[in-house]
C-alpha cells in the first residue's frame, strides 16, 4: 500500500469557528503502489479538498492518513514539506509555470532544495525528451502552447522521482486531443517509473483509462467500477 487515507473527515469552518460546510465524511481511499486512480464529482464535492489531504497541504479533523505504513499526523511542519518535496507530485488544472523563467528553469525549481548537479540536469534531459519538449527547453512559458505547458507541468511534479502524483483536473484547460496526448503521457510515464496517481477528472474518457474510478459523493467516495 502506498497511501492510506482512513476514515477521514474534513470541515470547513467560518472566522468564528461555526461549522460551514462538512466536505469529507468518514471516507477512505487505498492506493497500491504503482496504481492508478480516477476520481469523480460534482463541482464543489470534494475532490480538490481530499487532494490536499493526501498531499499534506491541509490536515483532516479526524482520520488518518497513512503514506508506506506511517502516520503523517506523526510528522511536523518541516519534515512534511521535506517529504511532500520528495514523494508528492502536483499537477493542477492549470500550469502555474513562472513566465519569467524558462521551460528548463522552471522544471528545475522543484529540485533545487537537495540539487545533486548531474543527476538532476540528466533527469531533466530525459523527461524532455520523453516528452517532445526538449527542442524548447529554452522558451518561456508565453511562448509555448497550452498543450506543452501543461507537458511542462507534469515533468516539474516528476522531477524529484515521486512516488505519488496527484493531479487535480489536469486536463480541464485542454482540448480533446491535447488532453487525450497527456492522459497517454501520464500513463506511459507511470508505468515506466511506477509512481501512482489520483486524477481528479470530469471526463469519463480520462477516467476510463486509469485502474479504478471512484466517486465522491455525499463526502464519501463509491468505487464505480
Ligand atoms: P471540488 O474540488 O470537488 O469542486 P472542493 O474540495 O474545492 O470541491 O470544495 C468542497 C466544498 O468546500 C465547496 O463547497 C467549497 O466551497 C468548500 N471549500 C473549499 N475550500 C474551502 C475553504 N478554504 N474555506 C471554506 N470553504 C471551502
Ligand atoms: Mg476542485
Amino acid at each position: 500500500m502506498l497511501i492510506e487515507v482512513r476514515d477521514v473527515s474534513k470541515s470547513y469552518k467560518s472566522r468564528y469557528g461555526r461549522t460551514i460546510r462538512d466536505v469529507l465524511k468518514n471516507t477512505g481511499l487505498s492506493v497500491l503502489s504503482g496504481e492508478k486512480i480516477a476520481i469523480e464529482g460534482p463541482s464543489g464535492s470534494g475532490k480538490t479538498t481530499l487532494l490536499n489531504l493526501a498531499g499534506t497541504l491541509d490536515s483532516p479533523d479526524s482520520g488518518e492518513i497513512f503514506f508506506k505504513g506511517k502516520p503523517l499526523s506523526g510528522m511536523d511542519a518541516s519534515q512534511l514539506a521535506a517529504f511532500r518535496n520528495k514523494e508528492i507530485g502536483f499537477i493542477f488544472q492549470f500550469h502555474h509555470l513562472l513566465p519569467q523563467l524558462t521551460l528548463w528553469e522552471n522544471i528545475l525549481i522543484p529540485a533545487l532544495p537537495g540539487n545533486n548537479g548531474k543527476e538532476v540536469y540528466n533527469r531533466a534531459e530525459e523527461l524532455l525528451k520523453e516528452t517532445g519538449l526538449w527542442e524548447i527547453r529554452h522558451q518561456k512559458p508565453g511562448e509555448m502552447s497550452g498543450g506543452e505547458c501543461q507537458r511542462a507541468a507534469v515533468i516539474r511534479a516528476l522531477i524529484n522521482g515521486p512516488s505519488l502524483i496527484l493531479a487535480d483536473e489536469p486536463t480541464g484547460s485542454l482540448d480533446s486531443e491535447n488532453a487525450a496526448m497527456l492522459t497517454s503521457l501520464l500513463i506511459k510515464l507511470s508505468e515506466k517509473e511506477n509512481f501512482s496517481m489520483v486524477v481528479v477528472t470530469h471526463s469519463d474518457e480520462i477516467a476510463g483509462r486509469m485502474d479504478k474510478t471512484y466517486h465522491l459523493k455525499d463526502g464519501k467516495l463509491e468505487l464505480s467500477q
